[in-house]
């Protein structure tokens, strides 16, 4: 036997600043956790998956990589506590769940030791004003490789603020050109001259410009 849970309105996100600590029903979306944060803080975020459709339900259960992963460790690693509700129908807290249970709805996967009914997350304190780029490079296949090879030494051993990743494809949604290209997807905890900054003395051969950087929230 097995039972559907519809969790679409358990959504709610509740933000306690002075704790900076937030309860985040399980059916709310990444992207519902994100803007409720934002509206309660401009200097606190969580480190959690990008895509704002995302489940906080599943993602947590499976541990959940994000933008702010590289500094503060994945969203699961921030849950301080739990409302679970077991096969039984016990509602259990981290306490009453215990030890080897919290452990495992953090990381184990969604759907096998209950329903989290919601998670206590642990709020990271964030810099006002971050910059983000999405940038598309076409190059002959020896110069791309050779792009993807210097990425691949470089973002291991940027300072922990600065994410950078890469995706090397054909047809990618963010390519301008036919054929294979690599998107490299930043985040940087600071501004946009320190990420160029960075950028340009670490990684010249991305030849980043400065109009593809974006600014936030320090541009509203
Ligand atoms: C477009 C997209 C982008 C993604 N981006 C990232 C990313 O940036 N980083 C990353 O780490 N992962 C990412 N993922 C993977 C994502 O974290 C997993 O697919 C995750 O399982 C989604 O959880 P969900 O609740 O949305 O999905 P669902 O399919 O609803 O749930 C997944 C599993 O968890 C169970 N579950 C859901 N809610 C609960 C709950 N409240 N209590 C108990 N069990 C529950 C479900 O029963 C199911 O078994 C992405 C996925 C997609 C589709």
């Amino acid at each position: 036997m097995f039972v559907l849970i519809d969790m679409m309105n358990l959504d709610r996100v509740s933000v306690d600043l002075e704790s900076e600590v937030a309860w985040v029903e399980g059916g709310a979306t990444l992207g519902q956790t994100y803007f409720a944060i934002a509206e309660s803080s401009p200097l606190h975020g969580f480190s959690v998956g990008s895509c704002p459709t995302v489940g906080i339900g599943g993602h947590i259960a499976g541990g959940g990589f994000g933008l702010l992963s590289r500094k503060y460790g994945l969203a699961a690693d921030n849950v301080v506590d739990a409302l679970l509700i077991d096969a039984e129908g016990h509602l259990l807290n981290r306490a009453a769940m215990g030890d080897d249970v919290f452990w495992a709805i953090r990381g184990v996967g969604g759907g096998n030791w209950g329903v989290v009914y919601a998670w206590k997350i642990r709020l990271q304190r964030v810099p006002e004003c971050v910059t983000a780029f999405i940038v598309s490079r076409a190059r002959s296949e020896g110069r791309l490789l050779d792009l993807v090879n210097k990425w691949q030494h470089v973002a291991p051993q940027l300072d922990d603020g600065f994410y950078l990743s890469c995706f090397l494809g054909a047809s990618l949604p963010e390519a301008k050109a036919a054929g294979i290209t690599a998107t490299f997807k930043g985040f940087y905890l600071g501004t946009k001259v320190e990420a160029l900054k960075i950028l340009n003395e670490t990684f010249p051969e991305l030849e980043i410009l400065e109009a593809e950087c974006k600014e936030m929230s320090c541009d509203k």
